[in-house]
């Protein structure tokens, strides 16, 4: 049988600390993947540098020197995570049987790939890397990170509980997955709606090896809000819901009113009526916010616009030499 080509997508984002530490044990790992004849020999390690403003497009180009193994493109300018590793993914589908995509800092265990293909050798189309432990996360880090997973599936975007972007996917599964168009991209809870034979592995999480997190409490916020938008209107049937529940209680209220007003019991509170008022504005800003936040994106989408530009490569000719366009919508 022939051994699959393998195409490791990393995306690099001001790297300069940590690309030098960590490509020499991408290029081991996949050395020893290569001498225990599970993937072929002609497969590669692609760094998709994400419009960094430091030198790391020049380490990667250095690298492409250094071994063929290595090879990079880079985007026109940076996109964030989601998008580089897009363009990689799009990058390889062709030119490869199997990808695997792990973020450049060594934090996730890059020996848990010898599994990862083990299993796809089993059938498995798609295997999720899946931290087992965060102990070397700080508290605050590995409980919002938690507390994300929860929120994200409550809320109806089913990801893989504790998976980040570190996974095995064939070239099968990224050609269906090539046609979902969308702009807004949330890749981890993408990968489970295109389906096939699927997987997981289990990895022990490590620190950084150098460098510092491009993900702070705000960016991470924002992926989660990103993450429910994009994959599911689960927050609009809340809304709806809470619109009922709050219109119920406005109209026992006005009956009460009624009552009381028959009764002659006449109420000289204004201040319990401006509460009100301020709560119901409050719940109408939030939910019109929330809506807005839907019609915005279907507005992106709308547009069609390309969802990465790659400006630069380390190859010319193309491996394979095959034409083609360096925009993809
Ligand atoms: N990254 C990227 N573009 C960005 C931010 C990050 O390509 O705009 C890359 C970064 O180089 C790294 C990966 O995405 O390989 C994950 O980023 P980071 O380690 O900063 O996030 P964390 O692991 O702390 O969540
Ligand atoms: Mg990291």
């Amino acid at each position: 049988m022939r051994q699959p080509r393998l195409w490791i997508v990393i995306p690099c984002y001001n790297e300069r600390d940590v690309l030098p530490i960590t490509a020499p044990l991408f290029l081991k790992e996949l050395k020893k993947l290569i001498s225990a004849g599970k993937v072929s020999e002609d497969s590669r390690i692609l760094f998709v540098n994400d419009g960094s403003g430091d030198d790391t497009w020049d380490i990667i180009m250095g690298l492409s020197k250094s071994d063929d193994h290595f090879i990079g493109i880079s985007q026109s300018r940076n996109r964030g995570h989601q998008n580089a590793v897009l363009a990689g993914l799009m990058e390889a589908k062709d030119k490869c049987d199997i990808t695997i995509s792990i973020d450049c800092d060594g934090q996730d265990d890059i020996s848990a790939m010898d599994k990862m293909v083990d299993e796809y050798h089993n059938g498995s189309e798609i295997v999720y890397g899946v931290r087992s432990s965060r102990k070397t996360d700080t508290w605050f880090k590995r409980t919002t990170a938690q507390g994300f997973y929860r929120f994200l599936n409550h809320m109806g975007a089913e990801v893989v509980y504790n998976h980040a972007d570190y996974r095995l996917v064939s070239a099968r599964v990224l050609a269906h997955f090539a046609d979902f168009k969308e702009v807004n991209i949330f890749l981890r809870g993408m990968f489970p709606l295109v389906g096939f034979k699927s997987t997981s592995v289990y990895y022990e999480r490590h620190e950084r090896m150098a460098g510092r997190s491009h993900y702070p409490l705000r960016k991470m916020l924002a992926l989660a809000f990103d993450g429910i938008t994009s994959l599911s209107i689960k927050p609009i049937s809340i809304i709806c819901g809470i619109g009922v529940g709050v219109s119920l209680i406005g109209f026992i209220g006005v009956i009460w009113a009624i009552v009381m007003a028959v009764i002659g019991n006449t109420v000289a509170g204004w201040a319990s009526i401006f509460c009100i008022i301020c709560f119901l504005g409050g719940i109408q800003l939030l939910s019109m916010g929330i809506i807005g936040e839907y019609v915005g994106k279907t507005y992106l989408e709308s547009k069609h616009r390309p969802r990465y530009i790659i400006s630069e490569k380390t190859w010319d000719p193309l491996p394979d030499n095959r034409e083609e366009t360096d925009r993809e919508g």
